[in-house]
């Protein structure tokens, strides 16, 4: 039996926590994509393909969401009898790619709207443990990453504009080259849209960096 003096290991319940708090998010999805006539799926495709305007091939898209293709061809081609993504040619012109339409971007503005339940377990906490438990996320995806476990995601952690603790202000040291300013631990971003994905090399140099800082 589970006592106080002889519990089960940390790594057991955080992951025993993270899979609770994952129950609270697939409510909330479910309850978004309700409001807006789609189900769980089709609003994660339309989430990914935010902000990718040159679009997604089918393969990548169920690679970024961790679906059989056969499965993100479903929820693609529902999406699309709705009008809320299309299929062109990729910039290669060999390839098709899905992209969002304009109806798309309004169904993910009004269903981003709703303050969901664990954004208001985030809003709990103090600041400084918003910060640590952002770091601490950044650092899990980012081991999810090099073990092959998710695909490679648009932090600033991969990205080839970001420049760690390059200022001695402690409230701002890391700097994006991208938009050429200074921001802090807190504004760290997980997927952003202005993301290029630097080389190994660059990453790895630029990982060292952030975690020594
Ligand atoms: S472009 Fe985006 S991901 Fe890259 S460093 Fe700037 S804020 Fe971070």
């Amino acid at each position: 039996m589970e006592t106080p003096k002889n519990p089960t290991s940390v790594n057991h319940r955080i992951r025993e926590g993270l899979s609770r708090v994952a129950v609270a998010m697939r409510s909330d999805d479910w309850n978004r994509a309700k409001t807006a006539g789609l189900n769980p799926a089709q609003l994660s495709i339309l989430e990914t393909l935010e902000g990718r305007d040159v679009g997604m091939g089918v393969k990548e898209i169920a690679v970024h969401l961790s679906v059989s293709q056969p499965s993100a061809t479903d929820s693609i081609n529902a999406l699309e009898r709705k009008g809320l993504v299309e299929k062109r040619t990729g910039l290669d012109k060999r390839a098709v790619v899905v992209c969002l339409t304009a109806e798309g971007r309004a169904v993910l503005t009004s269903s981003a709207k709703t303050d969901t339940s664990a954004e208001q377990a985030v809003d709990a906490l103090a600041e400084h443990e918003q910060e640590e438990l952002l770091i601490s996320l950044v650092k899990m995806i980012r081991h999810l990453q090099d073990i092959d476990a998710i695909p490679i995601q648009r932090m600033c952690a991969s990205c080839r504009y970001f420049a760690p603790f390059k200022h001695t202000d402690a409230a701002k040291p890391h700097h994006c080259n991208f938009v050429d300013a200074s921001f802090g631990q807190r504004d760290i971003r997980i997927d952003c849209r202005e993301h290029e994905a630097a080389d190994p090399a660059f990453r790895a140099a630029t990982w060292d960096a952030f975690q020594k800082g």
